[in-house]
């Protein structure tokens, strides 16, 4: 389940809570996506979900503990389908919970069990292991999931952790009021409503037994779904700066170890790995971070200064404007546009391998290891 990818991507979200709002890449959220792999195929999917690595379980314990000694507070679960390894999700839920860490979203498509009693028994585990976060879905004509199953995890998943409000929904589309429709059918199937909140500025899901918060994605066709087409994300306009304070500031650890400061969909990128949590610390990887020629730019003075710098070099390097942040920062850095870093770097569709940047040079940064 990808938020990037996702799941992938997620919306642009306020900034994380953070004790100094300081220009400069302070993370205080952690995820792991234990696993590549997925029980679902999703044709815009950015997750290389044949990869078969896993990321052992004391390796991701020991980053947790010391990202906890570095003062980090809140833990999400991505991936691939987190619960296709629900060990590796149970073990580090335990020792969080030990730990007084915050739980954020546990990211599933929530089709991922054999039948009721088999999620059942699952998702006791994860509540029992001490998570009090949330179980997010995304439910949206890409996903194409099966919506009775969906319903299914919903149900069971609101009775064992016994909270209306466990549950909440993603769903990328051209604009938040587009793209509803496969929400809508799960709400007839668990007789539910939207509903458009204007304190939340959200849309809710919401019943007798359920109130779940629809979170926006900005859908942008990349990687394996280039080739799809859809809506032209050089909609003619500039993104607002936000120092990608809402997606960023995070350390998101993937199934082979490499860390990425947000989960924005373009991180999946080689180009934005900060680190390994098997060669290196959470205090080195935050260092790599501030001084990473276009992670450090990105949070300290922001994905403008970036735009500023390409146009300023060469007024027609880009197609356009667009809204989309993660668009842009994948199109920049798969071109190789931005300086320091290479060009290509993806995991599926045609950008993989390195390519050179602008100036014709392969740059070789010393943070990327197997
Ligand atoms: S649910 Fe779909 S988008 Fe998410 S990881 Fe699986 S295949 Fe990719
Ligand atoms: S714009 Fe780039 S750095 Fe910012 S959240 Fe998106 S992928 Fe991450």
């Amino acid at each position: 389940m990808s938020t990037q990818n996702v799941t992938p991507p997620t919306a642009r979200e306020p900034g994380r809570p953070v004790a100094r709002r300081t220009r400069t890449f302070r993370p205080n959220y952690l995820s792991f996506a234990g696993t590549y792999q997925c029980n679902l195929s999703c044709p815009h999917c950015c997750v290389p979900i044949e990869w078969t690595d896993r990321l052992d379980i004391p390796t991701a314990l020991r980053f947790l503990e010391q990202a906890h000694e570095a003062g980090i507070e809140v833990l999400g679960f991505t991936g691939g389908e987190p619960f296709l390894y629900p060990e590796f999700v149970i073990a580090l839920t335990k020792r969080a919970a030990e730990l007084g860490f915050r739980f954020d979203k546990l990211m599933s498509n929530g089709v991922w069990h054999t039948d009721a009693k088999h999620l059942t028994r699952v998702l006791t585990k994860l509540r029992e292991a001490g998570f009090s976060g949330k179980l997010g879905l995304s439910v949206d004509k890409f996903h194409g999931m099966d919506i009775a199953k969906l319903a299914e995890y919903c149900r069971v998943a609101r009775k064992v952790f016994a909270r209306d409000t466990i549950l909440s929904l993603s769903y990328a589309s051209k604009s938040p009021d587009k793209g509803l429709e496969p929400i809508q059918r799960l709400a007839k199937e668990l007789d539910a409503v939207i509903e458009w909140s204007d304190l939340l500025k959200h849309y809710l899901l919401v019943s007798d037994d359920f109130t779940m918060t629809l979170n926006w994605n900005h859908l942008a066709t990349v990687e394996r779904a280039e080739g799809l087409g859809g809506a032209d994300p050089w909609d003619g306009t500039w993104f607002q700066e936000d120092y990608c304070e809402g997606p960023g500031q995070a350390l998101i650890v993937n199934p082979k170890g490499e860390v990425k400061p947000c989960c924005g969909f373009a991180s999946d990128l080689d180009q934005l790995t900060i680190g390994n949590v098997h060669t290196d610390t959470v205090e080195e990887i935050i260092r790599n971070a501030r001084k990473h020629p276009y992670v450090g730019t990105v949070f300290r003075k922001g994905l403008t200064a970036i735009r500023d710098e390409i146009l300023a070099r060469d007024p027609d390097a880009l197609p356009g404007a667009t809204s989309n942040h993660c668009y842009f920062c994948w199109y920049v850095l798969t071109r190789g546009l931005a300086d320091g870093v290479n060009g290509g770097g993806g995991k599926v569709g045609k950008w993989t391998g390195d390519r050179a940047n602008h100036t014709g040079k392969l740059i070789q940064l010393g943070v990327r290891r197997a």
